[in-house]
């Protein structure tokens, strides 16, 4: 079973999610992504190596959003 990692078109968050799936609900924001429209950032062959880059994708989108707003 294969997982991607996409982007929500709304808020910008990341999902994690089966490759199978024909949508998904975004935690962030309730919003409903259509998987195969999304913008997919990465794929991974089972749920842990999803879920760890997950993880680091989601530290990187933290510590560029504290960049930005370093005067
Ligand atoms: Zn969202």
């Amino acid at each position: 079973m294969a997982f991607l990692i996409l982007v929500c078109g709304r808020c910008g968050g990341f999902l994690l999610t089966k490759a199978d799936l024909k949508t998904r609900i975004c935690p962030y924001c309730g919003f409903r992504v259509a998987v195969d429209r999304a913008k997919r950032v990465a794929s991974a062959e089972n749920a842990f190596k999803a879920s760890t880059i997950l993880r680091e994708l989601k530290k990187d989108a933290h510590s560029k959003r504290k960049t930005v707003r370093r005067p």
